[in-house]
């Protein structure tokens, strides 16, 4: 039983990260405020050097296929909702018109049941990297409001939050790539407690430590 469990798992796992690479080819590159708000400075350094980031697992292919999908249903509803939204692929977000007279960048996030709690209690500011992300998206946008959303992906409960932009913020992030980016090498040490999920960790030379 347990060997058919393994065996099914690893075929369709297999299949989904080569889809994904496949679908990525040329190699995919992150797009710039998901590389400014990664918070391993290695990662960082990775990134800013153009090393294609890859799913590590057929799991997190699926995963991220996952995600994909969960924010195309949001971005549909919220278009049936009555809002007109037009997508920036460059920067991986909208643009929604409707809330006020001026538009909003849009921010959609599929988030756990662990990080929707966390949100709902505490809001994007207890979620740094995601509130990173969406500070840098509006600074390189130049807008100065935002629309965050996330969906539960166990419930697909919805969090809405308005955020306005924070050039400090933006500052110190920018500050931090354009230091990774003088560099000659990466940074030594582990500064993510997700370093196992990384799509760097290939190259990173962690994998043998996990
Ligand atoms: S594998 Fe870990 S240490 Fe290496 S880049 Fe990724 S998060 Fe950083």
């Amino acid at each position: 039983m347990l060997d058919f469990q393994k065996s099914m798992g690893d075929r369709v796992y297999a299949a989904a990260r080569t889809a994904l690479e496949a679908r990525n080819a040329p190699p995919p590159s992150l797009s710039e405020p998901v590389l400014m708000s990664l918070s391993c400075g290695r990662a960082l350094w990775f990134g800013v050097n153009g090393v294609p980031p890859r799913a590590s697992s057929g799991l997190l292919a699926r995963t991220a296929e996952q995600n994909r999908l969960t924010r195309r249903v949001m971005l549909r509803d919220l278009r049936r909702a009555g809002f007109k939204i037009e997508w920036v692929g460059a920067l991986d977000c909208g643009r929604i018109h409707g809330l006020t007279r001026r538009p909003h960048l849009l921010e959609l996030v599929a988030a756990p049941e662990a990080l929707f709690s966390r949100l709902r209690k505490f809001g994007l500011g207890a979620a740094i990297d995601l509130e990173i992300a969406m500070q840098c998206r509006l600074g390189l946008a130049q807008m100065e409001r935002g629309l965050f959303v996330a969906e539960n992906k166990n419930t697909q409960e919805l969090y809405f939050e308005k955020v306005c932009f924070d050039e400090e913020i933006f500052a110190q992030v920018r500050g931090r790539v354009m230091e990774a980016a003088r560099l000659s090498e990466p940074p030594r040490g582990n500064f993510d407690e997700t370093c196992p999920c990384c799509g760097f960790f290939r190259e990173c030379g962690k994998a043998q430590q996990f």
